[in-house]
């Protein structure tokens, strides 16, 4: 994968919103690419129960394709067993840099119905859209409706200064899905597409989609009863995923650190280190499957425990592995915001 080229990408939902304080350039792609490339095994990276690759065509269901691992999960959950759904971005692969295979443009030759995340998430979607020569595909965006957040936290960079790519492309940030009440306006969507796609099966879709709302909505309630204790508790982490979920719950996350996939030189830690300590943070937050010595020795010099958010983007794909993922995440809260 090109480098320059993922940085790139990164930065633009990173970057491109924010009031840019930044001293330190630290670039490391650590957020993202890292958790996919470690091949950890932690359970949010146990093999999916089903190759959901792999619904025939001759089942006469509905065929959905979704993009990325919530998309599949929010429309696996809605659709049930009434229609086949695969996902293109397999689980374990990074969705922000992500380049399509020609089996995805085969998947999407032939499906009926694609479910994407939207808000520019899915950047390789357009082209592979536009080869799949598929004028029957009904594409749902799932973000439909939600009002994107474009100002979040500064961006703290470290080392030398990088050449600005700041486009002006303006979606804001996608990581939407993080939020349980916002997760529940992407299932409705996902329902009413799949409605007016098939509504053979109406009745299974609206079923299907009120149990996980109702489910969402359990989950919204232990977030905002667990974390009002502990209110306005500053975090900062290195993937900028998690700021929808910082607004519902009232915390703050005050910087993202993008940190470099280079060697950084002592001075630049020491930046680093120094840029973060202005924010009196009182949580640090990696990813599963994120190992690096960097972060290590953030955490080190900044007295505080590194600790894992996980944003979903990979994982299992059992549509009940996302409450146990976010009740993984409000349990790492709450201990870190004490
Ligand atoms: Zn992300």
């Amino acid at each position: 994968m090109n480098r320059t080229d993922t940085r790139r990408r990164r930065n633009r939902y990173t970057r491109g919103m924010t009031p840019v304080i930044a001293l330190l350039m630290l670039s490391l792609s650590a957020g993202c690419t890292e958790s996919n490339t470690n091949q950890p095994t932690t359970a949010q990276q146990s093999p999916p129960q089903e190759t959901p690759s792999t619904s025939s065509p001759q089942s006469g269901k509905t065929k959905v394709v979704t993009t990325f691992l919530p998309m599949y999960i929010f429309t696996k959950a809605v659709a049930g067993s009434a229609a086949d759904v695969e996902i293109l971005v397999p689980p374990g692969t990074e969705v922000h840099e992500y380049q399509s295979t020609p089996n995805n443009v085969k998947a999407i030759a032939t499906a009926n119905v694609l479910v994407k995340n939207g808000l520019g998430l899915e950047e390789f979607l357009d082209n592979t859209i536009k080869n799949a020569q598929n004028p029957k595909l009904s594409v749902i965006n799932a973000s439909k409706g939600i009002q994107p957040l474009n100002e979040i936290s500064p961006v703290e960079k470290t080392g030398k200064k990088e050449e600005e790519h700041d486009h002006e492309h303006a979606e804001g940030n996608p990581h939407v899905w993080l939020d349980p009440v916002l997760a529940k306006q992407q299932v409705a969507n996902i329902r009413d597409g799949l409605i007016a796609a098939d509504s053979a099966n109406k009745a299974s879709y609206e079923a299907n989609a009120a149990a996980y709302i109702k489910q969402l909505d359990s989950l919204n309630s232990e977030f905002q009863q667990t974390l009002q204790k502990n209110p306005n508790c500053t975090f900062i982490t290195f993937h900028d995923a998690f700021p929808y979920l910082a607004k519902r719950y009232n915390l703050k996350q005050v910087a993202v650190v993008e940190i470099p996939e280079d060697q950084l030189a002592p001075a630049d830690i020491q930046n680093a280190v120094n840029a973060v300590k202005k924010y009196k943070v009182k949580a640090l937050f990696s990813e599963p499957g994120v190992d690096n010595k960097l972060l290590s020795s953030l955490s080190n010099d900044l007295k505080l425990t590194l600790r894992s958010l996980n944003s979903l983007e990979t994982g299992n794909t059992d549509p009940q592995h996302y409450f146990k993922a976010m009740r993984d995440n409000l349990q790492t809260l709450e201990t870190a915001c004490k």
